[in-house]
């Protein structure tokens, strides 16, 4: 349906290709009838950003690097000139040091400890804060987090400590922000092909195991997510809060491995 969200304004941020778990959901906002604007990195991401937000006729295009606070309001400052009232924002952004994304959690350094939780959590209380301040008749939040955050999965480590944080954060936001009608929820998507998890090591081992034992025996696109980010940011998810969706065709659920799936 167009109509959805028809009427509705939402900021994206985290796009930085068709790849992007950011571009899946876009879509799916923009399908069902949204205004989008989106938020882009650094100028190495601008040529890649704007063509995509353009086919899907926005005109918003704005920088914010979260790992420089300046830079998150001059963001929010830019987007108040276009828009008097936000309906719903999409966090999608997630870095840590690749070198810390294989061997031991145990090794993290302080210095990534302290940049992958910077950027991988405080930055979607500190765009929800200012995205909630333009949310007058009530709003959704939505984060992206993983599996990793609840169950130790191989070499996700300091991301995965990161995503717990991120889900407390997601509760917390949804305590103080409900009274004003606006929601806070997270997707927790199955392994995705992107540029973030390329960083990942052995994530193709990760995408196969899942693919092989999740009840669907398959693994989700961001087409999946976007669908199930559609819910969550339109008034069909008008009762939930506080939530961590899974969007993993069904790997959470799991035990062990399936009696069916091969050596891998
Ligand atoms: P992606 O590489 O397409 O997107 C990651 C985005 O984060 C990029 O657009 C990048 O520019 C942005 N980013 C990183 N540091 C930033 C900074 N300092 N300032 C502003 N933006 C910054 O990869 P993706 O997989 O689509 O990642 C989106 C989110 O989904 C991340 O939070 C990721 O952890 C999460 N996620 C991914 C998977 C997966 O398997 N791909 C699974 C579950 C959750």
């Amino acid at each position: 349906s167009n109509e959805l969200m028809a009427g509705k304004r939402g900021l994206i941020m985290g796009l930085a290709n068709d790849k992007s778990i950011a571009w899946g959901i876009a879509k799916a906002c923009a399908d069902a009838g949204a205004e989008l604007a989106f938020s882009y990195q650094g100028d190495a991401l601008k040529k890649r950003v704007a063509p995509l937000a353009e086919s899907l006729g926005s005109e918003i295009v704005l920088p914010c690097d979260v790992g420089d606070w300046d830079s998150i309001d001059a963001l929010f400052e830019g987007l108040r000139e276009k828009w008097d009232r936000l309906d719903f924002i999409v966090h999608a952004i997630g870095y840590s040091d690749k070198s810390e994304l294989r061997g031991r959690y145990v090794d993290t350094s302080r210095q990534n400890f302290l940049s992958t939780m910077d950027i991988s959590v405080y930055s979607f209380t500190a765009v929800t804060k200012r995205a909630a301040e333009m949310m007058t008749e009530g709003g959704s939040a939505l984060t992206l987090t993983y599996y990793g955050a609840e169950r130790v999965m191989p070499h996700y480590n300091v991301m995965g400590v990161a995503k717990a944080a991120l889900e407390a954060s997601v509760r917390y936001m949804a305590e103080d922000l409900g009274r004003d009608g606006i929601r806070v929820n997270a997707i927790s998507a199955g392994p995705i092909k992107t540029l973030a998890a390329s960083g990942i090591g052995d994530f193709r081992y990760i995408m196969k195991w899942n693919e092989l034992n999740s009840p669907m025996r398959r693994n989700v696109t961001t087409e999946d997510v976007g669908k199930s980010a559609l819910y969550l940011l339109s008034d069909l998810g008008s009762g939930v809060t506080g939530e961590t969706h899974h969007v993993d065709a069904g790997y959470h659920i799991v035990g062990m491995k399936a009696p069916d799936a091969p050596d891998i």
